[in-house]
């Protein structure tokens, strides 16, 4: 096993296979203290277009190889990943909140999946002939240029290499830029890309704000295609910046997912897996179910027991293996939860569990960490059920037969994900259908394969990320026409 070493205290960007410092430095706090632990460089305009144009310089080299020699150097960055599993599983606990054994598990394993993935998806891509009567129509596909790949705080080196390979994969050359609030393994990835093989400004790193770096990078006109995962609010921005340029842009923005359980459904796996969906990752991830709808006849039952496991969960030292729930990632996203569960009571929700601060002693005394909360007596329409909160606040509803289940799920200006819980394999089939998510669960959550697209729609985004979209996603495709 590598070294582990302990984080560098100042996080910069990388640029042309080097780092750089520029402009100014802002903190980064440990979530799970409330201690600064290093801090990260701003990028301004001139940096950005900086790293832009080292992207652009390496793009016809990076572009011009062979799908093979591409998929071996994608290997290889995923093997200089792998060989810090442990030590990038601990800087990335400690830069987000999360438990150790979270980040070891999700975190560091998908990154590493994603690099091997979209490696042999290298290697493997191909692309579509039509025949017709004497003539033949073929599709060229090319890299489409310069991928801006901007990525949030919540699965930071999973989001970020799910972007990143897909893009280098398909010949593009990256500009990435991890959430200013967690930059710790995208600096360190950034390194690996050296440490791999990948020649200088094939990937390109820049730190810093949201609204100056990341606006700047998606306005650059040499940027062919942006592909961001963060809020919806911030998706919009990037609609509007990029209005009028015609570059690629696929958004995959926020949810607020429905879980929806019926009476026939095995309930005590449902409670179970309505646990995770709720609460894994501190209720910090895109798909988590934070809408449980229950089928009356059995809700009453539902809500005890889950509750009752909701409440038995571990808040604690990210650093404990028997932690189930970490800090949440900011002092300011904390507030903001905080706040989420003060509306709900007062939109005259009833509190089952939870419902403040917790309070986690000896290292962890000035961490950001919540309660897990289970709230029930709230109607669809009320803003805790339509607002994403994006923390461990989980609402239950119930519902009588399938037209108000599918009414229930899709209330929402999101569609992003969606469990459905039941042993009718009919009426599972026949909801699939009819509810409005980019993915829809039967009886289990948060289940995939890497090769089916991902993304959703509404407020929830736009375009399609994973498998051979993805790849598709990075390039430009050209259709050739041949008479004979
Ligand atoms: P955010 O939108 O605030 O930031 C995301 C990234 O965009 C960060 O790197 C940030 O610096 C950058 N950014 C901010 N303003 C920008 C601008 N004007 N132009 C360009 N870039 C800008 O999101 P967040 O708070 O980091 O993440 C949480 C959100 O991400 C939640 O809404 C969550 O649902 C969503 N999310 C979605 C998915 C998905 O796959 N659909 C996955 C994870 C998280």
């Amino acid at each position: 096993m590598a070294e582990l070493l302990a984080p560098p205290t100042r996080l910069t960007h990388w640029i042309d296979g080097v780092a750089v410092e520029g402009g100014p430095w802002a903190p980064v706090f440990e979530p799970a203290t409330g201690q600064q632990y290093a801090e990260h460089a701003c990028a301004e305009e001139a940096v950005v277009r900086g790293a832009v144009q080292a992207a652009r310089r390496a793009l016809p080299g990076w572009s011009a190889t062979s799908g093979s020699e591409r998929a071996a150097l994608l290997h290889r960055f995923a093997d200089a990943v792998a060989a810090e599993h442990e030590m990038l599983a601990q800087w990335e606990s400690q830069d987000t909140g999360k438990p150790v054994h979270v980040a070891r598990a999700v975190d560091i394993a998908r990154a590493v999946a994603n690099l091997r993935f979209f490696a042999e998806a290298a290697s493997q891509f191909a692309s579509e002939a039509h025949p017709m009567p004497a003539a033949i129509n073929y599709t060229l596909r090319s890299a489409a240029g310069v991928a801006a790949c901007i990525s949030p705080w919540n699965l930071p080196l999973y989001l970020l290499t799910w972007k990143v390979a897909p893009a280098l994969a398909a010949g593009c050359t990256v500009v990435a830029k991890p959430s200013e609030v967690t930059p710790l393994t995208a600096h360190r990835l950034a390194e690996l890309s050296k440490v791999a093989g990948l020649p200088p400004g094939v990937f390109n790193l820049v730190q810093g704000l949201g609204g100056e770096a990341g606006a700047s990078l998606v306005a650059d006109r040499d940027v062919s295609a942006v592909s961001f995962t963060g809020s919806t609010r911030v998706g919009a921005d990037i609609q509007t910046r990029t209005a009028g340029h015609f570059k690629k842009v696929s958004l995959e923005l926020g949810g607020k997912n429905a879980f929806v359980v019926f009476a026939d459904a095995d309930l005590p796996r449902a409670v179970a897996e309505a646990v995770r969906a709720g609460f894994s990752n501190q209720g910090q991830i895109c798909l988590c179910g934070s809408r449980v709808l229950v089928e009356r006849s059995v809700f009453d039952a539902f809500v005890a027991a889950f509750a009752a496991a909701v409440g038995r969960l571990r808040v604690g030292d990210p650093r404990d293996s028997s932690t189930d729930l970490g800090a949440l990632v900011s002092a300011a996203h904390r507030d903001k939860v905080l706040g989420c569960i003060a509306r709900a009571r007062a939109e005259g929700g009833e509190v089952l569990t939870g419902g403040g601060p917790a309070e986690v002693s000896g290292r962890c005394q000035g961490g950001f960490f919540v309660q897990p909360t289970v709230v029930i007596g709230l109607g669809p329409d009320c803003a805790t059920n339509q607002e994403e909160i994006f923390g461990p606040v989980v609402t239950v509803q119930p519902f009588d037969g399938d037209d108000e289940a599918v009414a229930l799920a899709n209330a929402s200006r999101y569609g992003l994900a969606c469990s459905l819980w039941t042993r009718d394999v009919g009426r599972a089939h026949r909801l699939a259908s009819r509810v409005r998510a980019g993915v829809v669960w039967v009886n289990c959550w948060m289940l995939r394969d890497l090769r089916t697209p991902f993304g959703g729609s509404g407020d929830s985004g736009l375009g399609r990320e994973g498998g051979w979209e993805a790849m598709r996603f990075f390039t430009e495709p050209k259709n050739v026409c041949v008479a004979y």
